[in-house]
């Protein structure tokens, strides 16, 4: 989103007349944004064979796997619906990867039936597929090479304690399995986090990966990097740096295919990183709340839309587009949801008037996806900005919405 004069554009389309034409609390995708990522991270590794896995549960709205698939992406899914949406937009089975922790067998052997690349996160499921399909079915493995990516044990998933994948402290069990089984391993897998910064914590992961392929898997045709590229959220943020990235692993990558004897694809599978800085969210303030210690920004929206900063005390950038030129001033911006429901403490913003907009920058990922119904509130609109028209990609709900599958009992 671009000043021009004093009013933001995205694309060359107006902003606040995308809130006059479809309503607002709003999701707005500026889909050259995501085109940019995409060919930034793509660049970074030409000089490997590199393939790109968007993450889908970042945002998988059907006209953004479709845009996906155009521009030349596979899909990463952890769930059997997200598989169903990927097929439903026309990918093919081999660009999707299944990548589920925790689910049924059931729910696996219906992916293994679609023909859906399988990535398995625990042993006994590697059992059950073993026991089942033989060398019929060739998985991918995820290994979890417990790298403390980050600091923090909620954004990160590969330390000790982490339930995800199979810890490289058991491959002489699940060499076993592959042994009794003769299951075939065709690409290897690691995934630690998310918002990790240092390039040399994916190398450290990749030199793990490296020599368990060497000493355990003969038959790999890929190795999955995973993801967890960090994204600027405050404007001070730094992102990780793709270019260095791209340099240090595309050419150990190399190296590497060298030593194995064959030339294998590398994959990544970002979510945030494609689609976060493309979303704006956009709603209208309902009132200007002054109490005895803070001036509450109160808007037309709340943690049923966006909940990333109360579940994760995620930071959001929030402006105001609608007086862009007036003084700064100081704001604790919260919804309507009744309880604590606060987006931004003390924030500097123009001077906020009833019936302005705020837009949240970074709301492309893990945003509309987690939005809800609570308080029996409709959840917002969706909108795409392509080739510089705005395109509607999901309606706002209505009444009908809220009582659709409810079944009434007759008193
Ligand atoms: C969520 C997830 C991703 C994407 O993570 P980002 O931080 O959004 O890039 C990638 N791979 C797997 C297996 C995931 O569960």
């Amino acid at each position: 989103m671009e000043l021009q004069g004093n009013e933001y554009h995205i694309q060359g389309v107006n902003v606040k007349g995308l809130v006059e034409e479809f309503g607002a609390p709003l999701y707005v995708y500026d889909f050259e944004k995501i085109e940019a990522q995409y060919n930034e991270l793509k660049d970074a590794f030409k000089h490997s064979n590199m393939k790109i896995m968007y993450a889908c549960k970042a945002l998988s709205n059907l006209s953004v796997l479709k845009f996906f698939k155009k521009i030349g992406s596979g899909v990463d899914t952890v769930s059997i619906q997200e598989v169903r949406s990927a097929l439903h937009v026309g990918f093919e089975p081999n660009e999707i990867m299944y990548t589920p922790n925790c689910v049924s067998f059931v729910e696996m052997q219906e992916a293994i039936e679609l023909g859906v690349n399988i990535n398995v996160d625990n042993l006994p499921m590697l059992e059950h597929i073993g026991n089942h399909y033989g060398d019929k079915v060739p998985v991918c493995i995820r290994l979890n090479p417990h790298i403390f990516a980050g600091g923090n044990p909620k954004i990160s998933v590969g330390h000790i304690d982490s339930k995800f994948g199979i810890s490289i402290y058991q491959m002489r069990h699940l060499h076993r399995i592959l042994i009794s089984t003769g299951i075939k391993v065709t690409g290897l897998h690691m995934h630690t986090g998310s918002d990790i910064l240092d390039v040399d914590v994916f190398m450290r992961g990749a030199e793990i990966l490296f020599e368990k392929a060497l000493e355990y898997f003969k038959d790999l045709e890929y190795i999955d990097f995973g993801s967890g590229f960090k994204v600027p959220y405050k404007p001070t943020d730094r992102k990780t740096d793709i270019v260095s990235l791209g340099e240090k692993l595309g050419n150990r990558f190399n190296e590497f295919c060298k030593e194995y004897g064959r030339d294998l694809t590398m994959m990544f599978e970002p979510g945030k990183y494609l689609v976060s800085e493309s979303g704006y969210f956009l709603a209208k303030t309902n009132v200007i709340k002054q109490t005895t210690a803070t001036v509450f920004a109160g808007i037309d929206s709340g943690m049923n839309h966006l909940i990333r900063p109360m579940f994760y005390d995620a930071y959001h950038h929030i402006f105001n587009i609608s007086n862009t030129e007036g003084a700064m001033r100081y704001y604790t911006v919260v919804g309507y949801i009744c309880e604590t429901d606060t987006f931004g403490w003390d924030r500097k913003i123009n001077e906020i008037s009833e019936g302005d907009i705020l837009a949240f920058k970074n709301a492309g990922a893990y945003s509309f996806m987690m939005s809800s119904n609570y308080n029996s509130r409709f959840r917002p609109a969706e909108v795409a900005i392509y080739q510089g028209k705005a395109h509607l990609i999901r309606k706002r709900e209505t009444i009908e919405d809220i009582f659709v599958n409810q079944v009434e009992m007759a008193f």
